[in-house]
């Protein structure tokens, strides 16, 4: 495929490919429209189960605690936060 396409710069490249979207605007815009009409039912299925099925996970995974090096327990996804407060680093400034 040797084109002269492949001569295009990338600038040229996107300005064709604004050209593109700006002359099939309307036609883009009507095919997402039914796309998302036809899938939108088995979208929305798709991710309450995924939902359903990552809940227990989820959750899990929020509550999940770690002990700081400060020694206090803290949620896994706090931790960074946690090491930011007074308390952590008092309690770091006395264990050093
Ligand atoms: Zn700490």
């Amino acid at each position: 495929m040797n084109t002269y396409k492949s001569f295009l710069t990338e600038e040229e490249k996107k300005e064709n490919r604004k050209e593109y979207l700006e002359t099939n605007k309307d036609i883009l815009r009507e095919y997402n429209k039914e796309y998302y009409e036809t899938n939108k039912e088995k979208t929305q299925e798709y991710y309450k189960e995924y939902y359903e099925t990552k809940k227990n996970t989820i959750l899990v995974k929020k509550k999940e605690k770690v002990t700081c090096q400060c020694g206090c327990n803290v949620v896994k996804n706090g931790l960074k936060r946690h090491e930011r407060n007074k308390k952590h680093i008092n309690l770091m400034n006395q264990i050093q």
